[in-house]
């Protein structure tokens, strides 16, 4: 039977326990998140004016990779499927406006912040204090950055999580009659998942990476090292764009899409071999 607990959840991050699903399903919802969930991230710009130290492309870039407010994008603008070659139908893009001038007499910082959404208010940067560039007097910059749903397998701008981990749940069992309290283990344990404590030893399951060093130094051979049989830990941390239950959710619904996918260019080719499912 599948469950899912909550082990850990913040503004930004979620940590859950998934049990009964198997490690394929698992992973493949690991690896949407990075690169199949959509978000809405500038694409292109078109600069009116750049009198600044830096080139075009430079800003391009720097706005490209600014995390926008994606939650809302989602449902507003057409897939990134729809909206490829050089005339695309209305409803892919957002704009941005940035226009900024140099003062007499000291250097301006232009921020993420500085951006003004023309038509779509809710298409603004996640962050108002990522600087972009700096102007020094008599310098300008005027431009329009349009943004579009896109997939972070395309381009990491578009990837929703910055981290997307999925690691197995240890089980450590120490054995009593053999164990001499040497401490050898919580001395060479890297995570701190062993410690000597009031001569006892104190194992903490949730600090330990497998790394079986603790095994390799007990020489009574007094710890077992295993782990959860169809349990994993998923750790996703956003970028922003998505809030992270939002991430999970639609790496599911863009993994259960793949697969229907799969189902449809399946039976178009069998039936057209005459192959009855
Ligand atoms: S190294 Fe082995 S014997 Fe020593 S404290 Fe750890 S478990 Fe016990
Ligand atoms: S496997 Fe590594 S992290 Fe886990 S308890 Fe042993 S030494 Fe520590």
């Amino acid at each position: 039977m599948v469950s899912v607990e909550v082990a850990e959840r913040g503004d930004l991050e979620i940590t859950l326990v998934l049990r009964g699903v198997p490690l394929e399903y698992a992973n493949a919802i690991r690896r949407a998140a990075m690169e199949e969930v959509p978000t809405i991230a500038i694409d292109y710009v078109v600069f009116y004016e750049n009198t600044s130290a830096l080139s075009d492309e430079i800003i391009a870039h720097r706005l490209a990779m600014v995390p926008l407010k994606s939650d809302s994008a989602l449902e507003r603008y057409r897939q990134p499927e729809d909206c490829r070659g050089d005339s695309p139908p209305d409803g892919c893009y957002a704009s941005l406006y940035l226009e900024a001038d140099g003062e007499p007499g000291r250097e301006v910082t232009v921020y993420s912040g500085d951006l003004r959404p023309q038509e779509d208010p809710e298409v603004v940067p996640v962050y108002s204090d990522i600087p972009i560039l700096k102007l020094g007097p008599r310098q300008r910059v005027s431009l329009e950055a349009r943004a579009r749903l896109g997939r972070g397998r395309e381009h990491i701008k578009w990837s929703p999580a910055v981290v997307s981990v999925l690691s197995y749940i240890p089980k450590i069992k120490v054995l009593a009659e053999r164990c001499t309290l040497c401490g050898l283990c919580a001395e060479n344990c890297p995570s701190k998942a062993l410690v000597i404590e009031s001569g006892r030893l104190r194992v903490d399951e949730d600090r330990c990476t497998l790394c079986r060093q603790c095994v390799k130094v007990c020489e009574p051979e007094a710890i077992e090292l295993d782990w959860r049989r169809d349990e994993y830990k998923l750790r996703v941390e956003s970028s922003g764009a998505l809030r992270p239950e939002r991430i999970v959710l639609e790496s599911v619904a863009q993994t259960k899409r793949k697969l229907l996918e799969l189902r449809r260019e399946l039976d178009r080719v069998f039936s057209s071999v005459g192959v009855s499912a």
